[in-house]
Order: structure tokens, then C-alpha cells, then sequence
């Protein structure tokens, strides 16, 4: 009976990459889903980047995810950028083509969008998103993208803030606004959406909250969470006290995972059971 023993390879350059719980997601899917492909988790430092991805194509890598500290500095090494990635300015989910070109794409806020997309229906909806950082400017594309009419930007520093709803009013469809971050915020009637994309509430600081004015949140809003760890935040458990509908972090981490494979290995993956890969470690 013939074998064989040349297994496809996909993986991950960041740094620290110890704590990245993707491997476990995406093994899983390749178990479950019989590919006899793996995920490896490679420690890489910034100045190693260059030959990190020079290798990958060397050694005929499918493709690789990027986390902190790579996701802007390895768009230099790839042969071009899909056009969420381009607008978005970072990659960390780099594809293989058939022609052997490295493309960088953005998963980020796809996955985010894709997990919003089992609660509502996010065409035509106003948003406030807290937060402005990287994974805010990727939830902003993506959800603009997917036709979301307005943004309402928040944070804590104007520069960023600023520099997002400009991002989004200049290159999507959708409009936007930078609003300050003074004191409680009230979420605005009308708003359909209201997402957190700031890193408070992040495990160790599980009690910390984004100061919002949670009686301002109605049960005609979907509350979304970026943050996995832990996935029920306490933003979450008071959204889900006034009768909102919610979407986790873990939704946004699986999400990616779905995207990610599918880019890869053209399979549609079974996120059920990505999700319960994950819960298995205690996520
Ligand atoms: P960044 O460091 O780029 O941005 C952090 C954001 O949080 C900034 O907007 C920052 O505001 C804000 N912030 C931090 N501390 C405070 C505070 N005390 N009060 C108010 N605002 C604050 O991080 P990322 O964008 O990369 O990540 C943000 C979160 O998203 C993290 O929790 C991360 O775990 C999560 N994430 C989840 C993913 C998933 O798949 N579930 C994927 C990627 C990220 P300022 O600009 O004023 O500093």
C-alpha cells in the first residue's frame, strides 16, 4: 500500500508565541477533518523575520499566520496583499499561491465578522466600536466592508481614534466619527451594533470593564467582546442582563481559524468543533 509521508505545513511567526492557543484550533480541524497536514508554532524575533518567511517558501509552506510583534514588517517579504490586508495595513495570514507568490491577508476582523454574522445581520446597522488599536482597525474595515452604514470610533487616545474613522470614512463605503472617551459612555439610540476591540477585561484583569453606561445598552443592540480570555467578559454578562444578543471573542478566534484553513486548504471547517478544541484547554 502505498504512503505518504510528506506532510503539508502551515504555521505561526510571532513572538512570544508559547501563550497562542491556534495550533490546538487548527489541528484539531485537520484531524477532524482528515488532512494530513500540520501547524507548527515557531518562535520568531524580529530581526529572524526575513529568514523565517524566506524558509517557509523554501521548505514549501502553504502558508503562515503572523502575530505581534510581525504583522506590519512582514508585508515587505510578501509578493503582494489581498484588499482588506492593503487597506487594513497588516497581515496575519499569509497564503500560498499556485504560482508560489506569498499573499498576505487580514483575518482579524473577518473572523470577528463572521462570528457576528450567526447573531445578526450586519448590513445597514450603526456601530460604536471601543478602541482603535489593531484589532479595532481590522474589526472597522471588515465590518465597513460588510456594509455597516455608520462607526462611532471611541477611545481613550484622539490620535487613533481619529486616525480610524478617517481610515473608514477615506477608503470603505461606510461613514464614520471619532468620538471622545470621557467618563461612562452612552451608547447612542439607534445603534444596532456595539463592539469592544480595547484590551480591557483581558485575563489577568478579568473585573477590569470599558467604562460603559450598560443602561444605555438596549435588547434591540448585539453586544461583541474581541477578547477570548475569558470569553464571557463582565461587558458581556451585563449586555446579556439587559437582553442583548452577544457574540464572544472565542467566535472571533474560531472564526479566523475557519478563514484561515479555508485559504489554505480550500475546506470548509467545522467550527463546533475548532470551539470545543479550544474549551478543552479551558478557554
Ligand atoms: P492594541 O494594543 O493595538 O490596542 C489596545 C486598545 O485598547 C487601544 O485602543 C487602547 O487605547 C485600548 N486600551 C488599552 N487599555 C485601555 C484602558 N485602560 N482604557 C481604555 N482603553 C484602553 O491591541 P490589539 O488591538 O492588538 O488587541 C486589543 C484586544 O483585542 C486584545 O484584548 C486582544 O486579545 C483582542 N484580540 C482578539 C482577537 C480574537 O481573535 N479574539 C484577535 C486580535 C485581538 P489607546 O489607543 O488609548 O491606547
Amino acid at each position: 500500500m502505498p504512503h505518504d509521508f510528506l506532510q503539508p505545513l502551515v504555521g505561526s511567526f510571532a513572538m512570544p508565541a508559547g501563550e497562542n492557543p491556534t495550533v490546538a484550533m487548527i489541528e484539531a480541524a485537520f484531524r477532524h477533518h482528515g488532512l494530513n497536514w500540520r501547524y507548527i508554532n515557531c518562535e520568531v524575533a524580529p530581526r529572524d523575520l526575513g529568514d523565517a518567511v524566506r524558509g517557509a517558501r523554501a521548505m514549501g509552506w502553504r502558508g503562515f499566520n503572523c502575530s505581534i510583534p510581525h504583522k506590519v514588517t512582514v508585508i515587505e517579504h510578501l509578493d503582494g496583499l489581498g484588499r482588506s490586508a492593503e487597506i487594513i495595513g497588516a497581515v496575519n495570514t499569509v497564503v500560498r499561491h499556485e504560482d508560489g507568490r506569498l499573499i498576505g491577508e487580514n483575518t482579524d476582523g473577518k473572523g470577528f465578522v463572521r462570528a457576528l454574522s450567526e447573531v445578526t445581520e450586519p448590513s445597514g446597522q450603526r456601530a460604536v466600536l471601543f478602541g482603535a488599536g489593531g484589532a479595532a482597525r481590522a474589526v472597522a474595515v471588515e465590518m465597513a466592508l460588510a456594509g455597516v452604514s455608520h462607526i462611532t470610533v471611541v477611545n481613550r487616545s484622539p490620535a487613533r481614534g481619529e486616525a480610524v474613522a478617517r481610515l473608514i470614512d477615506d477608503r470603505t463605503p461606510a461613514s464614520a466619527e471619532y468620538r471622545p472617551w470621557e467618563g461612562s459612555f452612552r451608547v447612542p439610540q439607534g445603534t444596532r451594533l456595539v463592539v469592544n476591540a480595547t484590551s480591557v477585561g483581558l485575563y489577568p484583569d478579568v473585573d477590569a470593564t470599558p467604562d460603559i453606561d450598560h443602561d444605555s445598552l438596549t435588547p434591540d443592540m448585539v453586544v461583541a467582546d474581541g477578547i477570548h480570555n475569558p470569553p464571557l467578559t463582565k461587558l458581556l454578562r451585563a449586555a446579556q442582563a439587559r437582553g442583548c444578543k452577544t457574540a464572544d471573542g472565542l467566535g472571533m478566534l474560531v472564526g479566523q481559524g475557519v478563514i484561515g484553513l479555508k485559504h489554505w486548504t480550500g475546506i470548509d471547517a467545522d467550527a463546533g468543533v475548532m470551539r470545543r478544541a479550544l474549551r478543552d484547554l479551558g478557554l
